[in-house]
């Protein structure tokens, strides 16, 4: 029998796991049941990738970098993926905001339900803790990015997932040294980092094999722990208006790999979907990369010299669907709280959202910690934060895994543009699971 294809699989998983989580609502017991015998697989899961992300990046980017032979070509695709990476996060914002500016979400909003919404949540833990958060970050000078990214312990880096810029930049450091002293004595560390590549790839396509599962337990959880659905329903306008930008994003980007990499846009998709649905599933681009890397360099034909380099750094600084997301809520925020934006601050938002997607960690809910920072930019009263983050808390969950399946999207589209440009585009070579098997045996 053939075996059903793994999207479908982790869609079945997807699908069955949101009933399964609305029929435990149903239940007195259930939201602890879920919590406390369903959600630590989907937890494992997220856990197994995390644990691959850092050898991944380190082997797949030595060996990307050491298979170039030419220093000058990295230079080339870094500038390219940087200019790129710029470019779709600033048409992502200017999309959100011509969007919210035309669709008003924020204007239809009652009074009642900003009372409801800022009574309900002001006062949360949650809004509590990313206000906290966003102090803390605003407190670094405008260079801390640069600093942070040179470790001074290269194990510390390599033992921290949160730190992975430093991580990059040790080991594009550490290639880049391979490749100056020349073939023959870099030799044998090649071998070594081509290897554990081999073999870390062969892990995430083991712990693919659990994805349907897992992806069950993730959404049974998000289900059980989501917001009273009327409030939800208050919030339509506004979670369509972000959704409809973020859709508008997948055609975008449909079209740059059509025109750019010549290839067909639904093929491109279809390859991708298992790391688009896992990005759903966790709302987490960190814990997605090594699944966006196995596909973009097996299914899709991204040479490893590209997507090595490309992939990492795009899950840490490049968040389209994120950047998108904060134009539309600093703006909606403003129109239900009756604060006036003219046009210059909508312009500084396309500023600091670019920085803030650049600052944003690739976790869950990292972008609404630095949607402060954007409403701080066009002078947005302080003491209305926590009413701000109140407003759209409740749906910051679903909109979140929306807007990370447009981020992963966005950095597989990148390197596949970038690959074609640079010659590295070439043919797809899928590797399943068990294919030494009998090699082995
Ligand atoms: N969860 C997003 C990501 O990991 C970041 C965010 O928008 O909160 O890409």
């Amino acid at each position: 029998m053939k075996k059903m294809e793994l999207h479908w699989q982790i869609l079945i998983g997807m699908i069955l796991g949101i009933i399964f989580g609305f029929g435990m609502t149903y239940f007195s017991w259930g939201k602890d049941f879920v919590t406390d015998w369903i959600s630590p697989f989907g937890t494992i899961f997220i856990n197994l990738l995390k644990l691959i992300a850092i050898p991944l990046i380190l082997a797949s980017l030595i060996k990307g970098i050491s298979d170039l032979k030419d220093i000058s070509k990295f230079k080339n695709i870094g500038l390219r993926t940087m200019g790129i990476y710029i470019g779709t996060t600033t048409v992502a914002i200017i999309l959100g905001l011509v969007l919210v500016n035309v669709l008003e979400p924020g204007n239809g909003i009652s009074d009642q339900t900003i009372e409801k919404l800022t009574s309900t949540y002001a006062a949360d833990s949650g809004v509590v803790a990313k206000l906290e958060e966003a102090t803390r970050q605003k407190e670094s000078g405008p260079l801390k990015f640069l600093e942070d990214m040179v470790p001074d312990n290269a194990v510390a880096a390599l033992g921290d997932n949160r730190l992975m810029l430093q991580v990059i930049f040790f080991t594009i450091f550490m290639g880049i040294s391979m490749l100056l002293i020349g073939e023959e004595r870099a030799k044998p560390l090649k071998k070594f980092f081509d290897s554990l590549n081999f073999v870390v790839l062969k892990m995430v396509d083991l712990i693919m094999l659990i994805a349907p599962l897992a992806v069950f337990a993730l959404l049974a959880s998000v289900v059980v722990s989501s917001s009273d659905p009327e409030i939800l329903l208050a919030l339509l306008k506004y979670a369509g208006v972000v959704i409809l930008g973020l859709l508008l994003m997948i055609v975008f980007y449909c079209t740059l790999v059509a025109i750019f990499a010549k290839v067909n846009p639904f093929w491109f998709l279809k390859q991708l979907s298992p790391a688009q649905l896992l990005a759903f599933s966790t709302s987490s681009s960190a814990a997605t990369l090594p699944v966006t890397m196995e596909r973009v360099e097996e299914h899709i034909g991204v040479d490893k010299e590209v997507s090595s380099f490309v992939l990492p750094v795009g899950a840490t600084i490049n968040m389209d669907g994120t950047s998108l997301y904060q134009g539309v809520a600093a703006v909606f925020i403003a129109q239900a709280l009756s604060f006036d934006l003219p046009l210059s601050a909508q312009l500084m938002i396309v500023i600091t959202a670019l920085l803030a997607s650049i600052g944003t960690a690739a976790v869950p809910g990292a972008g609404m910690v630095m949607l402060v920072i954007v409403l701080e930019s066009v002078g947005f009263p302080a003491d209305k934060y926590a009413i701000g983050l109140a407003l759209i808390f409740a749906v910051d969950r679903p909109l979140d895994m929306f807007r990370t399946v447009v981020n992963i999207t966005g950095d597989a589209t990148v390197s596949t543009v970038v690959a074609k440009s640079v010659g590295k585009l070439g043919k797809p070579h899928v590797e399943d699971w068990d294919d030494y098997l009998d090699e082995v045996r």
